[in-house]
């Protein structure tokens, strides 16, 4: 629970919510902190996000998943501390929305903001549903920081009203896309018009002729991201979010709703280094007891900014302090914490066998030591980010850049 006192309406949802929990859904256990969502084998990764997708679901249908988002898109059309308060209860569960539930995030606003009014009565519900699910095709092996410069293809075949757009290029590190059902995608459409100038935000369907989703295997053997191969993919101009050549707007809609939302996700990893310390028997050891302290109270004071952007997001005003950097702190974070299980297990803290004996092993393994740089790449880099609050929050001079203005095409590429 937070520290903000709660009027007795609040408490009373709290209440509500909490009893729901406990009838539909399974506390986590305390004394086996060691559960990971990550899984080597296929099946059981494309169960986890079957059972995600459910999940959210069962929110859905229970009033608890869109509990802010207005009633005639599906969502329940309360308080934006009804969302505070679930979102709370719900960290005491097993059952989790996963990648789904965080799509919302990222795509709801988007539409929201930039959405056609069939688009939002369209696609809203099943987003908060899970009946649809989307990945963020955004990224490609020429772009990743320096998005603006992707290039994969659509020339429209028809007019803007009921043609379609034929997409040909490739996207990589796209997150779940072997399993989500729908795609969120950046297109190059006027390869003449500056980089900024000539792209745009279109929806598409992943089961279209012409998708082709090949998962990409990491260090610790899962495969969280994929490569994306579009080939003479057609896509109705019906499903362009924003408008043609103006789809920088909406994609920066999803990277700073991504930021904000990355930077507000609840982790509390100091229970899990306090019981591998205790585990291990070194927690007498002053060297490691006072990291431990000093994970802590990064963590928490993470938690407390992280509360404060997530607040003003609910409330639709202007974030207390730039998100990013807030990322910035989740990024060190995850780092301190994998460099400390390096120093209580040393090489142990890298290698694992799934369902092995030692399941602590397998959790820092897995989990936190191997993945432990994913976030300080994933939703923008820690040195793009520092570019980013330099030039928003201090006022810096922008980078220096040659091609703003020059035609995407005429770029050194
Ligand atoms: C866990 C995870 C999930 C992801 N999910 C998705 C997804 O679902 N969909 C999607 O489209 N993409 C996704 N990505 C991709 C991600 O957005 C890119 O990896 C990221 O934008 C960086 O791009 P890049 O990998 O091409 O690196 P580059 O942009 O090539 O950067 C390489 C290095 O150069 C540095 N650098 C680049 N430009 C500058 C600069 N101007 N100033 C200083 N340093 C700079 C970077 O910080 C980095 O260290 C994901 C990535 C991760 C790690």
């Amino acid at each position: 629970m937070s520290d903000i006192v709660e009027t007795a309406e609040q408490a009373s949802y709290r209440a509500e919510v909490r009893a729901w929990y406990d009838t539909n859904a399974t506390p986590k256990k305390p004394d086996h902190p060691w559960a990971t969502n990550i899984h080597i084998d296929p099946n059981a990764a494309a169960r986890h996000f079957e059972n995600s997708k459910s999940w959210l679901g069962v929110l859905h249908a229970a009033g608890y998943s869109g509990i802010a988002w207005p009633a005639e898109y599906g969502g329940g059309g309360g308080e934006s501390w009804m969302t505070r308060i679930e979102r709370e209860i719900a960290g005491d569960y097993q059952e989790w929305t996963g990648f789904p539930g965080s799509t919302i995030a990222m795509l709801g606003p988007t539409l929201m903001r930039h959405g056609t009014e069939e688009q939002k009565k369209e696609f809203i519900p099943t987003l908060l549903s899970g009946e649809r699910t989307f990945c963020q095709l955004f990224s490609e092996p020429g772009a990743g920081s320096d998005l603006a410069s992707l290039g994969t293809k659509a020339v429209l075949d028809g007019s803007p009203d009921d043609g379609e757009f034929v997409v040909n290029g490739q996207k990589v590190w796209n997150s779940s896309a072997q399993y989500t059902d729908w795609g969120f995608i950046l297109v190059r459409t006027d390869p003449d018009a500056p980089k900024h100038k000539g792209i745009t935000f279109l929806l598409v369907d992943m089961s279209t002729p012409g998708v082709e989703v090949r998962p990409l295997v990491q260090i610790n053997r899962s495969a969280h991201f994929n490569e994306v191969f579009f080939n003479d993919v057609r896509i109705p101009a019906a499903n362009v979010v924003g408008e043609i050549n103006e789809g920088w707007g909406p994609a920066r809609t999803v990277l700073s709703n991504e930021s904000a939302f990355i930077a507000g996700t609840r982790i509390s990893t100091a229970d899990k280094l306090r019981a591998l310390a205790t585990e291990r028997g070194v927690t007498g050891d002053p060297v490691i007891r006072q990291e431990l302290v000093r994970y802590l109270a990064s963590e928490r004071i993470s938690g407390w900014m992280g509360e404060q952007v997530q607040q003003a997001v609910r409330r639709g005003e202007m974030p207390p302090m730039d998100p990013g950097l807030i990322k910035l702190r989740a990024s060190n974070n995850k780092r301190l914490a994998g460099d400390l299980a390096m120093t209580i297990m040393g090489a142990a803290a890298t290698a694992s066998e799934p369902g092995g004996a030692d399941a602590a092993q397998t959790f820092w393994a897995q989990a936190e030591s191997m993945g432990r740089y994913s976030i300080s790449i994933g939703g923008g880099t820690d040195q793009v980010l520092k570019n980013n609050i330099g030039e928003r929050s201090l006022g810096l001079p922008r980078e220096p850049g040659y091609d703003k203005n020059q035609a995407w095409k005429d770029i050194p590429k």
